[in-house]
């Protein structure tokens, strides 16, 4: 039987050599808690949840961190 994901990815983020505030960051991360543009709209604390960088689609943290082409300077 696998095991959910949390506990695969649990031990490898607490456990890590980082300051703390960056384990807080990591899990954040994982469990797509960030305050993206996206979650924020979900929230209903922003009306839209488009990048206000490149104006092409939607922020969530994959965008934000990794396909956002003026997120990578
Ligand atoms: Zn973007």
């Amino acid at each position: 039987m696998a095991r959910p994901e949390n506990d695969l990815m649990a031990p490898l983020i607490w456990s890590a050599k980082v300051p703390h505030k960056l384990k807080i960051f990591a899990w954040l991360l994982f469990k797509d808690r960030l305050n993206t543009r996206v979650n924020l709209a979900r929230k209903h604390i922003i009306d839209s949840d488009i990048c206000p960088q490149c104006a092409m689609t939607t922020e969530d943290s994959n965008h934000l961190f990794i396909t956002c082409p003026l997120g990578q300077s």
